[in-house]
């Protein structure tokens, strides 16, 4: 839908980091060595690392010449001056501290404003940022509309939030109770899927009328602002920079993880508007992170963030980018693979259930499919179905989640067609054999992050 593939790449290639593609002999013993978890590969073995976007990026030649500007000073760093001037400039906002990366702003931020017992409600929230409300005592809510659950309804913003059981939320429980309104933008958890301005323009609207501060996930602010420049009526010829202006302009304050759309490999941000929320999370950055001009980073981090943000503003950036995704998805598609739709910002979810009807979810579908993906093609996906979401309810019973996903995050400014192209032969070559995947079962590892760590063995099919 709408973004169409990159029609030409706005870069070409300086520096060259090796990586080496292994025999498929090699691959079969090195995954069995990892206990079939792709966690436990070592980036050497691998071909194409989509495991996540999170920090993976490459950095422009603009933002390795200002890390050599790197002020190191301990306090008031010209480095902090230029990531504030950038920061402003885009976001707006009265106050902003750095912190080291995105769960750390989260923690910051809630520890100030999170009495036990409040609730935070979020269009989705991200695994740190829920973790983070429940830390402080908090409980998450994601009111998310129904069909963000629907992995082939095509809607241009799937990541909006259902502002009527937002309105009944802060009826039941009273706007005391909601010591902050949360939008993640794009909204990760339901596949990268962008939340519209006039839906952020309504949870502002309502987020006012009660009083209650309205703060916005920020990660991936640039590829929701793309989004709404290609899909949302009237901005097409609005450049994604003021679109991320007016979107901040509707918020109280940010929390981001620079390592998304800040196109760094380490760093994040805090800000907002209000006094009283600043000299509260001034005082526990101090504590947790660092000093408010520095905050856990190095002053090249702050340089490089400075430029970063700009970076991803680029229309000419953020075509090639999306296009990467629309480029692999389609590519998916045509083999009769089926993936989550529509295509998000970051990545692209293979469809395991659809894929291999009949496979025992508790034999771990999309584990298998990933295990494959690295045998037959040297690329690492992860897995985001009953590994990582099974739960036992209160008889022991294990419930299984309604999608099992096999997910294919795209570093930024990283891979080729011809990586991408890889990608999809191997996807391809795998569907032309699914009969014949093998079941896994957990050999150890329990837990809620049983994921990371957990080790598994096939059970062969006969
Ligand atoms: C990555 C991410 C975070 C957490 O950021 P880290 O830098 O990994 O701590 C929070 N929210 C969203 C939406 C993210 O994608």
């Amino acid at each position: 839908m709408g973004s169409k593939e990159a029609p030409y790449k706005p870069y070409r290639i300086k520096v060259v980091e090796p990586i080496t593609l292994l025999a498929r002999t090699q691959r079969e013993q090195r995954i069995k060595e990892a206990y079939y978890n792709v966690f436990n590969l070592h980036a050497k073995d691998i071909y194409v690392d989509l495991l996540t976007d999170s920090g993976t990026g490459a950095m422009s030649q603009e933002q390795w010449a200002a890390m050599m500007r790197g002020d190191e000073s301990y306090a008031g760093s010209r480095s902090f001056s230029r990531f504030e001037a950038a920061v402003s400039d885009i976001f707006g906002f009265e106050y902003l501290l750095p912190t080291h990366q995105g769960r750390a702003a989260e923690n910051v931020l809630f520890s100030a404003m999170i009495k036990p017992g409040d609730i935070v409600p979020n269009n989705m929230h991200f695994d740190t940022t829920r973790a983070n409300v429940l830390a402080n005592g908090g409980k998450p809510v994601d009111l998310v509309i129904e069909e963000a659950f629907e992995p082939r309804k095509v809607l241009p913003f799937k990541g909006n939030m259902d502002t009527d059981r937002l309105l009944s939320l802060i009826e039941d429980v009273g706007p005391e109770r909601i010591p902050l309104i949360m939008m993640t933008i794009t909204n990760n958890s339901c596949g990268g899927q962008p939340v519209s301005l006039s839906n952020l323009r309504a949870v502002s609207k309502i987020a006012r009328a009660h009083n209650i501060p309205f703060f916005i996930d920020a990660c991936r602010f640039a590829e929701n602002a793309f989004f709404i420049h290609e899909r949302e009526e009237g901005y097409h010829e609005v450049a994604p920079i003021e679109i991320a202006r007016e979107i901040f302009s509707l918020a109280d304050g940010i929390t981001m993880s620079a390592k998304k759309d800040g196109l760094v490999n380490i760093g994040g941000i805090l800000a907002m508007n209000d006094a009283a929320i600043f000299a509260a999370t001034r005082e526990r950055l101090i504590l947790m992170e660092g000093f408010p001009t520095y905050g856990g980073l190095a002053g090249r981090d702050l340089e490089a963030i400075a430029v970063g943000l700009y970076e991803a503003l680029d229309l000419d950036y953020l075509r090639d980018r999306i296009g990467q995704a629309c480029y692999l998805g389609e590519g998916l598609k045509k083999e009769g693979i089926p993936i989550v739709e529509p295509i998000g910002g970051h990545a692209v979810y293979i469809d395991a259930l659809t894929l291999l009807p009949g496979f025992p979810q508790k034999e771990f579908p999309a584990l298998s499919f990933a295990v494959e993906l690295y045998v037959e093609a040297g690329v690492r996906a992860v897995e985001v179905g009953s590994v990582m979401f099974a739960q036992k309810d209160a008889k022991g019973n294990e419930i299984y989640p309604k999608l099992e996903l096999v997910r294919l995050a795209i570093p930024r400014r990283m891979y080729t067609r011809e990586h991408l192209n890889t990608v999809i032969g191997g996807a391809a070559a795998i569907a032309k054999r699914k009969g014949t995947l093998p079941g896994y079962r957990i050999v150890e590892g329990e837990g809620p992050l049983r994921h990371f760590i957990a080790r598994f063995e096939p059970i062969p099919r006969n």
